[in-house]
């Protein structure tokens, strides 16, 4: 068994200095039952050290972001070249206008784009433009969704599809959350009932295409589509927030993968290469409304940085290698298959869910096609496999809601790898 002596020292100190020890509160095991984190220390390809030396193959990708590996070199490279040339001027650069020329190119229902610093900024951008275009003030969004942590949308599902949210945060006012409607992922139904309810009141329709939050779970068929159908014909708009889904599942986002457009798009994770970012874009009449054309007022110093262009121009440029998609779908189909037969073999109650490089298992249910059915997962079983994991050196993400990411570094030895050490995890949970 090796030890993490050095992450308790760390983790011992950052709790002196800094809440809690952690900058983002997953990090701190909360879904896993607590613990120490493990303090990484440097990373490469489809690994990485912790600070006791320890190697580990890594699926958290830093919760999606490093789709092409750790310091891959092209990126790398990008991001040097942009040091060197100075951080940040606070005005306008090539390099903004490069990017968002290739990400247009990827994503055609992207008119216009604006680059913000985060996920959490791309979509509640969003919201706010969504509102200024149709002078409503209500959104709807899908139960176990996560857009980030802005007010807006920290918001807890009310008794029903037809009543409006209760802070889900302390320090998010009643009215904010009154302005939050949440129904079930996959549920036309109740989408039609709360856009029947409250009507004009609707601003827009918010919804991750291909949920990441809940572990992978994919649209039902004609699903977008009917969430198109029925927000158009109720004045509204669709925002999708593709946070996670963008340049995961093939060169461009989810809505370019299942031919369903939304209205506004926001976006961030692996369009900035590992370095902070977000972007929203959408249809240019709705996109007018923001400053300096429009009265939606965005603005950020760091908005559209250098670096953080050149790192997402250069990791867009190693997304477009041939082949690349198909590799991470069938390492993923092999990843699958392992697990599938470690849990058939060691007669573990776990179903997958897996698209492309992504998977995620549940433990103790039979399939999950929404929140409620991921939420029922096993939480202790998830837990105790995390855990032996940690021990035998694979590195997931500490919460059964998220999923595993490969990144194009990962090869079929890892991937065996991982299957064998899996085996003995569920072995040893039985
Ligand atoms: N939307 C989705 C779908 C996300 O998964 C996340 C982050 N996990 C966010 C928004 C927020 O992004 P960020 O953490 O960059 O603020």
């Amino acid at each position: 068994m090796h030890t993490y002596e050095r992450s308790e020292k760390l983790f011992n100190e950052a709790k002196q200095v800094i809440l809690g020890g952690v900058n983002s509160p997953s990090r701190a095991y909360k879904g896993v039952g607590g613990g120490t984190p493990v303090f990484m220390n440097r990373g490469k390809g489809a690994y990485f050290w912790d600070e006791d030396g320890t190697r580990y193959i890594d699926y958290l990708a830093a919760y999606g972001p490093i789709i092409a590996g750790h310091a891959h070199p092209h990126i790398t490279e990008a991001i040097n070249a942009a040091a060197q040339d100075g951080l940040l001027y606070g005005t306008p650069t090539k390099y903004e206008n490069k990017f968002a020329s290739m990400l247009k190119e990827a994503m055609p229902a992207l008119d216009r784009v604006r680059f913000v610093n985060s996920g959490t900024e791309a979509v509640m951008t969003t919201i706010r433009v969504a509102r200024a275009f149709t002078n409503r003030t209500k959104i709807i969004k899908f139960a176990g969704c996560y857009h980030g942590h802005s007010d807006p949308v920290l918001v807890a599902a009310g008794s029903g599809p037809s009543t409006t949210g209760h802070p889900d945060s302390a320090g998010v006012t009643a009215a904010t959350a009154a302005e939050m409607i949440t129904v079930p992922f996959n549920d036309a139904d109740a989408l039609e009932q709360a856009l029947e309810q409250f009507g004009e009141e609707i601003a827009a329709v918010l919804v991750e295409p291909i949920v990441g939050n809940f572990g992978i779970v994919e649209p039902e068929y004609g699903f977008l589509e009917k969430v198109n159908k029925l927000a158009k014909a109720n004045g509204s708009l669709v925002i999708y927030d593709e946070v996670i889904t963008a340049f995961r599942f093939m060169y461009g986002g989810a809505q370019d993968m299942l031919n369903v457009y939304p209205d506004l798009t926001a976006m961030g994770k692996i369009i900035g290469g590992g370095l902070p970012i977000g972007a929203y874009g959408g249809r240019l009449d709705i996109m007018e409304q923001v400053s300096p054309m429009g009265a939606a007022y965005q603005a950020g110093t760091m908005a559209g940085n250098p670096a953080s262009m050149r790192a997402g121009i250069a990791c867009l440029e190693v997304l477009r290698e041939p082949g690349l998609y198909d590799r991470l779908d069938r390492l993923g189909a092999r990843l699958e298959q392992g697990l599938q037969a470690a849990v058939e073999e060691a007669g573990v109650h776990a179903c997958i869910n897996r698209l492309g490089g992504a998977l995620t298992i549940y433990f103790g249910v039979d399939s999950v096609t929404n929140y409620d059915e991921a939420n029922a997962s096993d939480t202790a079983m998830f837990a105790a496999f995390f855990k032996h994991m940690l021990q035998e050196q694979i590195n997931l993400a500490p919460s059964k809601f998220e999923a595993l990411f490969l990144t194009a570094a990962h090869t079929v030895a890892d991937i065996d790898e991982t299957i064998e050490a899996a085996r003995r995890a569920f072995k040893a949970m039985n």
